[in-house]
C-alpha cells in the first residue's frame, strides 16, 4: 500500500471468527487488529481497568484458573476417599 509515497506493508487483521473460524482479512493497525477487532484500542492499562474489563468478560467464571483448580482438587479427594474404601 502506498500512502503519501511511501510504501507500507499492508499489514492484516488476525482476528477469527467464531463460527467459521477464518480469518477476518480487514486492513490491520498497529496492533495487528482492524477498526472492528479493537484496532484503535489500546487495553486496560491501570489495574482497577484490567479489573473492571475481567469483571466485564467473565460470565460464570467455569474456566478460571480458581475454578479449575478447585474442581481439580475436588477429584483428586474423591480418588483419594475411593482408593481408601476399596483398601479397607
Ligand atoms: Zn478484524
Amino acid at each position: 500500500m502506498v500512502i503519501k509515497n511511501k510504501e507500507i506493508p499492508l499489514v492484516l487483521c488476525n482476528a477469527k471468527s467464531k463460527r467459521t473460524g477464518k480469518l477476518c482479512r480487514q486492513p490491520a493497525m498497529k496492533n495487528r487488529k482492524c477498526r472492528l477487532h479493537g484496532g484503535k484500542s489500546t487495553g486496560a492499562k491501570t489495574h482497577k481497568g484490567k479489573l473492571n474489563q475481567k469483571r466485564a468478560v467473565t460470565k460464570h467464571g467455569f474456566y478460571s484458573k480458581e475454578a479449575i483448580l478447585e474442581r481439580k482438587k475436588t477429584k483428586e479427594y474423591i480418588r483419594k476417599g475411593k482408593k481408601l474404601l476399596l483398601n479397607c
